[in-house]
């Protein structure tokens, strides 16, 4: 079997029979890669927690007929610790590591700039440089983007004036002027498209200190509306805050 080295970011795991993995990486170079870890479930097993969601590992894979196979695993960024000890960022990287498994529906596909994101979020994250639900919900924002789903927010998506806007429509793709309010949108404040926006950047000086309900209401539905799929762990950050 062909063998590659890649460096990768662990989206999840599944169980495979009685002591394997089907492991699902975010690689830099090759896009995303589901993979068998062989006995990775054994108690001993060389992989240890190599092979757990949010860490960073340098990978030396297989290509195998249907899934590859993990031959070595070399941890290149433990964040899983720093990450699962605290519960809300744990649910902001699960979010993030769902969104972008569903995202990229291709395998093997190279996606370096969903990997940047990636990276620089899980970063962000074990080090505490945001409130976790800025960083998660400016991820998801953010990587619904550069799939090609940017939501519209200086300006109507209707009339196009960047002036007197008072709500936002998933389905018509942003902001709304009083004039041309559909059916369906949300009513937001001026403080709320600021949120909104400085999310959408990462502009973590205006994203303002408190989350906003609506706000995360918002970019739930906006991922789920524009996937086609609900999001389990965008769900689980609701019940949280
Ligand atoms: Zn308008």
């Amino acid at each position: 079997m062909p063998l590659y080295s890649d460096e990768g970011i662990v989206l999840r795991t599944a169980k495979l029979g009685e002591t394997d993995r089907i492991i699902t990486l975010l690689t830099r170079n090759h896009g995303k890669v589901r993979a068998v870890a062989s006995g990775a479930r054994r108690v001993k097993s060389r992989f240890g927690a190599r092979l757990e969601p949010f860490m960073r590992d340098s990978v030396l894979c297989a290509t195998g007929r249907s899934l590859d196979h993990v031959s070595q695993a070399v941890c290149t960024g433990a964040y899983a610790r720093p990450i699962t000890a605290d519960y809300g960022s744990y649910l902001a990287a699960s979010a993030m590591c769902e969104t972008t498994d569903k995202l990229l529906d291709t395998e093997h596909e190279p996606a370096p700039a969903h990997y940047q994101l990636l990276l620089g979020a899980l970063i962000a994250l074990a080090q505490r440089r945001h409130q976790p639900w800025q960083i998660g919900e400016s991820y998801v924002l953010r990587a619904m983007t550069l799939a090609g789903w940017r939501p519209r927010l200086s300006s109507c998506v209707v009339c196009g004036r960047a002036d007197g806007l008072t709500s936002f429509s998933v389905r018509l793709g942003g902001a709304l002027c009083r004039s041309d309010r559909a059916a369906g949108a949300v009513e937001l404040t001026e403080a709320q498209f600021v949120q909104l926006q400085a999310l959408s950047l990462g502009d973590w000086d205006r994203c303002g200190g408190r989350r906003d309900a609506c706000v995360a209401a918002l970019v739930e539905e906006w991922a789920q509306y524009y996937l086609e799929r609900p999001l389990w762990s965008l769900r689980l950050l609701d019940y949280e805050t």
